[in-house]
């Protein structure tokens, strides 16, 4: 049986903020609404969503459990009949999470296009097991293209890095299908594949057309839904970030760690890894272990750790060995 849960409404555009109200009104939306918020997303645009919505809002500030609980408690007391959550990865996936736990809709307001969450049914919060869980779709995603491209670089070159990743996940997903028989959808898998090669071609160009970033990810967004996983979009590269989120006294970001991580599967699934390489150094994200930040050591363990992280078939098998792992690290560049 297949349980397909996609966006309803997508609004993508310079200015895209201005149609808020109408968004809430095309989707019927109804009662009172809760802006979820960082102090920054607040500032650039969860405050003016929060006036023309006349909502209440809560700003992130504790942990993420305290964060998650203390707005479950707001939509609890005041009554709360849909959520908007305006900000980056951290705010739009616990946002899903407060809309799946309370069983009401929510919107999504990326303020910036720093990895493909902003549309997935999926949330994932760093540094923790299980490093996904199943949630409810966004109803509706506005992304003012304005405001993203005032974004910090580093964020948008994540963005890209996220969205090239889905090129060695596919590949993944299509040897987990041919040896351990696991369902492959070939519409989701042709999905995901053309956001990352659609990323890689224009790699010059997004800096200008962050539209192409946007849709990229939302289109990834859109390919998970209709794979009811996360499957096209997250393989070996995404367990080796998600090792190294949990081993890592300072993680990079999750899209640059899943970039580098491409760089390497590509290399062991023997395709062009020197296009992934050249791509994600157009676009500026990190290609080795200097440029993230993350020291060698780390590298190697995250390598070696990384088929462990969840129940999922990908190029790595059993895992790899210390030697094998430097061994890649080495070759691709991404180590001395
Ligand atoms: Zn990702």
């Amino acid at each position: 049986m297949k349980d397909i849960e996609l966006p309803r409404r997508v609004i993508v555009g310079d200015g895209a903020i201005e149609r808020i109200g109408d968004l809430v009104c095309e989707l019927a939306l109804v009662g009172d609404s809760l802006v979820i918020a960082d102090p920054i997303t607040a500032k650039i645009a969860g405050e003016r969503v929060r006036s023309d919505l006349g909502s209440e809002i809560y700003i992130l500030g504790g942990s993420i459990d305290h964060d998650i609980q203390s707005a479950i408690d707001l939509i609890r007391e005041k009554n709360i009949g849909y959520l908007v959550g305006v900000g980056g990865g951290r705010v739009i996936d616990i946002t899903k999470i407060c809309a799946y736990k309370t069983e009401i809709p929510f919107l999504s307001v990326p303020t910036a296009a720093s990895h493909d969450g902003i549309t997935s049914p999926q949330a994932s919060l760093r540094g923790r097991k299980p490093v996904s869980i199943r949630v409810h779709s966004a109803l509706g995603i506005l992304a003012d293209t304005e405001i993203i491209r005032k974004a910090p670089p580093r964020l948008t070159a994540a963005g890209c890095a996220d969205a090239i990743s889905n090129y060695t996940a596919v590949l993944d997903w299509k040897i987990a299908h041919e040896k351990k028989g696991e369902y492959y959808g070939d519409y989701a898998a042709s999905l995901s594949m053309m956001s990352a090669q659609i990323v890689m071609h224009n790699a010059e160009k997004i800096k200008n057309h962050i539209d192409i970033l946007v849709e990229a990810l939302i289109s990834s967004g859109v390919a998970m839904g209709i794979a009811g996983s996360s499957r096209p979009c997250s393989g070996a590269e995404h367990q080796f970030s998600h090792a190294l989120d949990l081993i890592c006294p300072k993680p990079a970001l999750h899209g640059e760690q899943c970039g580098v991580g491409t760089i390497m599967m590509a290399y062991l699934h023997g395709t062009d890894w020197e296009k992934v390489r050249n791509a994600l150094k157009t676009v500026g994200a990190p290609i080795n272990s200097r440029e993230l930040n993350i020291d060698d050591k780390y590298i190697i363990r995250a390598l070696m750790m990384a088929n462990k992280i969840r129940d999922r078939y990908t190029i790595l098998g059993d895992g790899l060995s210390k030697e094998e792992a430097i061994e890649l690290a080495r070759v691709t560049g991404i180590i001395k």
